[in-house]
């Protein structure tokens, strides 16, 4: 292991935030050296990962997921555990940075000692966000972090990337309107393990209530993901801080049952072996697409099948063949 790593590895389980920065920002880079020192990270903090409590939480724009993040935050915090929120944005919709990294979101959460708030990483490749997230978990969990949020910003794939790589995934939702009027897909609140009705105060109230038993029944009607857990729906104020307490109190209920009957280390498993796969998945297109030896074939094929000429399967046998005969 290189001088660097070593120094950055023990920083980083001595709980330095510089350290364990650093050692995100490495993770996150596009360099082969940078990434290599990430790598090597990694595999000496290993043994010291998995034993967060891995929150996954989504819900469309608006619905109030940072208020909702700053004041579940602190309620983890003060139940004395150490939080870090990370994000999966692949939409990066800002430019010149992340939503995340936006000074005022989270402004409480991110001045705590005990939080470590990390801005969304670039990039615009749902794919590579998603790689350089979890890797950002598993560092986080070395330095002593435990309880881990990945928030995702926006509708769509995003929310299976982040399912993929959380223990209890949480849906965010407004009172009033149904799925469609909210832009959730079916799919999506299929994921859900616990559903959310945010804003039930003032004059919202009634309607969160209404919304919540809506989402109740709703949730009764889908295939369970768990046989030790079925999908909860709750309503809180994050803006007014009720009910926040009772959902830190349901995750711990989650975590305990699915503990107990033994899904959750199979889940656990399950994602780290499909995450092995997308990992190969993504570098062996990395390699495919940085390979000399078949950059100005690329170019020329991709012109026959945009007019015509040659069938997309046939083109891209040929192209595969020459990428592996090269090896
Ligand atoms: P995000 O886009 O999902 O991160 O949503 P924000 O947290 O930025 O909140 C969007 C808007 O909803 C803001 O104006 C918040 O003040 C408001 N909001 C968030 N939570 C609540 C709540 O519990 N009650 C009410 N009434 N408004 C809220």
């Amino acid at each position: 292991m290189s001088d660097d790593a070593a120094s950055l590895a023990a920083g980083l389980v001595n709980g330095e935030r510089r350290a364990l920065a650093r050692a995100i920002t490495l993770a996150e880079s596009t360099r082969a050296d940078h990434r290599q020192t990430a790598e090597e990270i990694l595999e000496s903090v290993l043994a010291k990962t998995g034993s967060s409590i891995r929150i996954g939480i989504s819900g469309p724009p608006g619905v109030g997921k940072s208020t909702f993040i700053e004041a579940f935050g602190n309620t983890i915090i003060n139940a004395g555990h150490r939080l870090a929120v990370l994000a999966v944005d692949p939409s990066s919709r800002r430019s010149g940075g992340s939503i995340l990294g936006d000074k005022t979101r989270m402004i409480d959460l991110v001045n705590r000692p005990e939080a470590f708030v990390r801005p969304t990483p670039g990039g615009t490749q749902l794919g590579g966000v998603a790689r350089r997230t979890r890797e950002a978990m598993l560092l986080c969990e070395a330095a002593g972090f435990d309880v881990i949020i990945v928030e995702t910003i926006g509708v769509g794939q995003s929310e299976v990337a982040v399912a993929d790589m959380v223990d209890i995934f949480t849906l965010l939702v407004s009172p009033g309107g149904g799925d469609e009027l909210q832009g959730i897909k079916r799919g999506i609140m299929e994921l859900a393990d616990l559903v959310v009705v945010n804003k039930a105060d003032g004059d919202l109230a009634a309607a969160a209530g209404r919304t919540r038993a809506d989402y109740a029944n709703a949730v009764h009607l889908l295939r369970p993901k768990w046989d030790a857990w079925s999908t909860e729906v709750l309503a809180c104020s994050a803006l007014v801080g009720d009910g926040i307490s009772e959902i830190w109190h349901e995750v711990e209920k989650f975590m305990a049952a699915v503990t107990a009957s033994g899904e959750l280390a199979t889940s656990r498993a399950d994602q780290a072996t499909a995450w092995m796969w997308s990992e190969i998945g993504d570098t062996l297109m990395d390699r495919f697409r940085a390979d000399a030896s078949i950059a100005n074939m690329i170019h020329q094929t991709e012109a026959k099948v945009s007019n015509g000429e040659m069938a997309p399967t046939k083109a891209a046998r040929v192209l595969l063949d020459a990428f592996t005969e090269n090896r």
